[in-house]
C-alpha cells in the first residue's frame, strides 16, 4: 500500500479519464428534473486536493454543474452545529438503506427518516437550520464558498425553478414530515432545499469539500476556523453508510472511502487524513451515481491503495 498523496500527477488523472470516459454510454443524464436533462453528457473532470492542499486537475474542471445531493453533507453539518447531534438525530436515523434516494423510507410508519442523506432526511435537516426565508440556504451557500474559497459560487436559477416546479415527490415527502410533526415550517421552507441542490460547483470545488471533511473540517489552505474532529467523523460516517444511495454498501466494499454523490453527476470523496477527490460526469447509473465518476474513483483508489479497509 502506497502513501499515495505525493504520487498523484495530472498525467495519472488524465489517464484515468481516458480509460473510463467511454463508460458514459452505460448511463443516462438525470431527466426527472427537466433542466438537468440539458447537460452535455460528454463532460468529464477529475480533481484531487493532496494532503498538503495542492490542487491537481484533469479534464473539464472549469465546467460547472449542480451540486444536488452533495449539499446534504453541508446542511447536516450546519444543523448539527446549531442544534447539536443529539437533537438532530432524535428526528432522523443513522440507518443505511436499500431504497432509492427519493424513497419515502419510513415515513408511512411511526418511525423517523432513515438518514440525512436520503431526500426525506435531508429535507428535514434543512428545515432544522435556523433562520427565516432564504437564510438557511444562504448559510449553506456561504459555507460552500468558504470551504472552496470560491466566492463566485451561486445557485442555478433555471435548475432551481425546474426542481421546484416538478418536485412533487419532494413536496409529498415534505408534507409527510409535517404531518408527523417533524417539520413546522410552511412549504416555502422547502425552497431552501431546492436551492441548495441547485448550487453550481466544479470538480475542484468538490475535491476541496472532500478534503475539508478528510482533515477535521480544516480548509485546503490550512484555515482552521471551523476545525472539528468529531463533526468530520460524523459527516464521513454518513457518507460511508449512505452517501452513494442504495449502492453505498457495495461501494464501501469495493472503494472503501466516504463519498457523496449527486444526481448532477458529481461525487465528493474524503480520504481520511489524506486527500479530497472531486469527480464530474453527468451520465448516471440506476442508483443515481455517476457511472464514469464511480469508475474513476475506483481506479484512483486502487492505484494509490486508498481503500480504508
Ligand atoms: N434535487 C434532487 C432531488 O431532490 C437531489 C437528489 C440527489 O442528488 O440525490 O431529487
Amino acid at each position: 500500500k502506497e502513501d499515495g498523496n505525493n504520487s498523484v500527477t495530472a498525467e495519472m488523472l488524465n489517464q484515468i479519464i481516458e480509460n473510463n470516459k467511454k463508460y458514459r454510454n452505460e448511463g443516462e443524464v438525470a431527466n426527472y428534473i427537466p433542466e438537468l436533462s440539458k447537460v452535455n453528457p460528454e463532460y468529464v473532470a477529475l480533481s484531487v486536493v493532496t494532503d498538503e492542499g495542492k490542487i491537481i486537475n484533469a479534464g473539464d474542471v472549469n465546467q460547472k454543474f449542480t451540486i444536488q445531493s452533495i449539499s446534504k453533507i453541508i446542511a447536516l453539518m450546519i444543523a448539527v452545529e446549531e442544534q447539536g447531534e443529539q437533537k438532530v438525530f432524535s428526528k432522523v436515523g443513522y440507518y443505511g438503506t436499500d431504497k432509492p434516494f427519493n424513497h419515502y423510507s419510513n415515513l408511512e410508519t411511526d418511525k423517523i427518516p432513515l438518514n440525512p442523506m436520503m431526500n426525506a432526511g435531508a429535507i428535514l435537516i434543512t428545515s432544522m437550520i435556523e433562520g427565516t426565508g432564504e437564510e438557511p440556504f444562504q448559510k449553506i451557500l456561504e459555507r460552500i464558498k468558504y470551504i472552496t474559497k470560491n466566492n463566485t459560487i451561486n445557485y442555478n436559477k433555471a435548475v432551481y425553478n425546474s426542481e421546484r416546479e416538478t418536485g412533487d415527490r419532494n413536496k409529498g415527502i415534505f408534507y409527510l414530515l409535517k404531518n408527523k410533526g417533524l417539520i413546522e415550517e410552511s412549504e416555502e421552507s422547502l425552497n431552501n432545499y431546492f436551492k441548495q441542490c441547485s448550487i453550481e460547483v466544479t470538480a475542484e470545488d468538490l475535491a476541496k469539500i472532500g478534503f475539508y471533511f478528510a482533515h477535521q473540517c480544516q480548509r485546503f489552505d490550512g484555515d482552521i476556523r471551523y476545525q472539528n474532529t468529531d463533526m468530520a467523523r460524523l459527516i464521513q460516517s454518513q457518507m460511508l453508510i449512505a452517501g452513494m444511495y442504495d449502492f453505498s454498501g457495495e461501494y464501501a466494499r469495493i472503494v472503501g472511502l466516504p463519498s457523496k454523490s449527486g444526481v448532477g453527476g458529481g461525487i465528493a470523496v474524503s480520504v481520511p487524513g489524506k486527500m479530497g477527490v472531486g469527480v464530474f460526469s453527468p451520465a448516471l447509473d440506476e442508483h443515481g451515481n455517476s457511472v464514469v465518476g464511480y469508475k474513476m474513483i475506483s481506479d484512483l483508489s486502487q492505484i494509490l491503495g486508498l481503500n480504508l479497509f
